[in-house]
């Protein structure tokens, strides 16, 4: 079919959709500064809505006081550009057709406003897209960037930043060096300001249309850029929104490197420090008054206290980073792990006179886990029941069976936990009293750690709280059947 008479029919949808609704949406559709010059490009030469033959943008940067031309379309020979007329023509018909078919079949509004936004996305973009081989097109696209500084008085560049309104230019009346491939005259010229200043400046030409560059023209041109300002305004926006994620992204890559190389540096001289205070302990060196040996104690503590806040730091680090917890899953008798565990928080309990209660009421099964990592996890569980009890307060801690499971439960009459802050415990660093005057000590990682111990073993866990009458934290593994017949499981 002849392409000059598919375009004269008139498409229905846009006979339904007003010249000022159409720019609205095709600019409307833009999330990003490349999309939206794109896409008003694009508007400026579509032929059903502006049928410039080419348009140039050149984007400015006020850091860098300079231009630089994002785009250029249209073609540079009357046989390309009625080429690509035609080619627009058929998709139009196309879309014509497919939103005729969806009309009939009652399609939702929702689907056909997809389809009209499509037509200002898929039509010369694509075309441009398609058509990189192009020679003409290729030079179309090429990146040209301008030195504010260095452009005379009397260039165009310049005057149309400066100019009030668009203005019909001839080639005699302004200076066009570095531009002269991209312009055809007489040209429209004239810019696109937000809030911020300056942003771009655009120029149009009718090299291909017999319809002339006359005062309209002129006028629809600046109501064009006029509208593109104020919606630019959107896009500014919602690239300010997109480079501050980025930035916070940025910020939380650099914390993670930040807490590993920390937590690595840190881990040295830990491991020297609790290395020569043992060799002292053992009396190696001397004999000791029970005074220096109670003081090397502590030291010996406070040491391993901190070895393992930097463990966790470090293994945090690591999976924030998109590492994985080393784990191994074998048989384990929970019974043996947790009355280690009530060794090591044994200094803690016996200074707030906290008494622990183990329950065991029958046979406590074994269960497939890491033992490392259990030990871990109710460390952390029963060092939190003791730290938020009250002095001389009671923590206990026992088993149920149930659906193959055993469930581990660490129960506290302490301080007890909101129900908004129950969502929050487990994510990194958080405290529900996160003021450095707070009365409990800690970093807001030993529920993080549990739930990344947790995760790797496959094991689950389950809070129930209220604020003042404590709290109960259950773990949950597979039980294993006969670990005798099968240990390595
Ligand atoms: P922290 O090092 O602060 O204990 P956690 O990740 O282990 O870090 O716990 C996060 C927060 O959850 C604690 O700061 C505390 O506010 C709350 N929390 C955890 N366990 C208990 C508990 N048994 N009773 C009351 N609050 C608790």
């Amino acid at each position: 079919m002849n392409a000059a008479s598919k375009r004269t029919i008139p498409p229905r949808y846009l006979q339904e959709l007003t010249l000022q609704e159409q720019v609205h949406v095709a600019l409307g559709s833009a999330t990003t500064l490349e999309e939206f010059y794109l896409i008003l490009g694009c508007v400026l030469v579509d032929p059903n809505i502006f049928a410039f033959s080419r348009a140039f943008i050149l984007c400015y940067d006020s850091v860098t006081q300079t231009y630089t031309g994002r785009l250029a379309v249209g073609a540079l020979s009357r046989k390309e550009h009625d080429r690509m007329r035609a080619e627009i023509a058929e998709e139009d018909q196309r879309l014509f057709e497919q939103i005729a078919t969806a009309q009939a079949a009652n399609a939702e509004p929702r689907i056909l406003q997809q389809l009209y936004n499509l037509r200002f996305h898929s039509l010369w973009i694509h075309l441009m897209q398609e058509q990189e081989g192009s020679v003409g097109l290729n030079q179309a696209f090429q990146q040209v960037t301008l030195l504010e500084n260095e452009l005379p008085e009397n260039h165009l560049v310049r005057l149309a930043a400066q100019w009030g309104r668009a203005q019909i230019v001839q080639r005699d009346s302004v200076d066009t060096q570095g531009l002269n491939e991209f312009l055809r005259f007489p040209l429209l010229a004239g810019h696109v300001v937000t809030k911020r200043g300056l942003h771009a400046v655009v120029f149009a030409d009718r090299a291909f249309e017999k319809k002339p560059i006359n005062s309209l023209a002129q006028y629809h041109f600046q109501w064009l850029l006029n509208h593109a300002s104020v919606t630019l305004d959107n896009v500014e926006l919602l690239e300010e929104l997109r480079q501050s994620s980025e930035r916070l992204k940025e910020v939380d890559r650099i914390k993670t490197n930040f807490l590993s190389i920390v937590s690595h540096e840190l881990r040295t001289p830990l491991t020297a420090i609790l290395g020569f205070v043992q060799i002292l302990r053992d009396k190696q060196v001397g004999p000791l008054t029970p005074f220096q040996e109670d003081l090397l104690n502590r030291v010996a503590q406070q040491s391993a206290h901190l070895a393992s806040l930097v463990h966790d730091i470090l293994e945090v680090a690591e999976v924030e980073a998109g590492g994985m917890l080393q784990v191994e899953l074998t048989a384990v008798d929970p019974l043996t792990v947790v009355m280690h565990t009530t060794t090591r928080v044994e200094e803690r309990r016996k200074s707030k006179g906290v008494v622990i209660e183990t329950l065991v009421e029958e046979a406590i099964p074994f269960i497939r886990t890491d033992p490392n990592a259990l030990e871990r996890i109710l460390y952390h569980l029963l060092d939190n029941a003791i730290k938020f009890s009250p002095t001389n307060g009671r923590v206990r801690i026992y088993f149920r069976q149930h659906d193959g499971q055993l469930h581990i439960t660490i129960e506290d009459n302490g301080i007890g936990i909101s129900p908004e802050n129950l969502r929050k415990i487990f994510d990194y660093f958080y405290q529900v009293d996160f003021r450095l005057e707070r009365a409990y000590g800690g970093m807001g990682l030993g529920l993080t750690i549990v739930k990344l111990l947790l995760d790797a073993t496959g094991g689950q866990i389950r809070v129930e709280s209220a604020v003042g009458s404590g709290s109960r934290f259950t773990v949950s593994f597979p039980i294993v059947e006969s670990p005798a017949l099968n240990p390595e499981i």
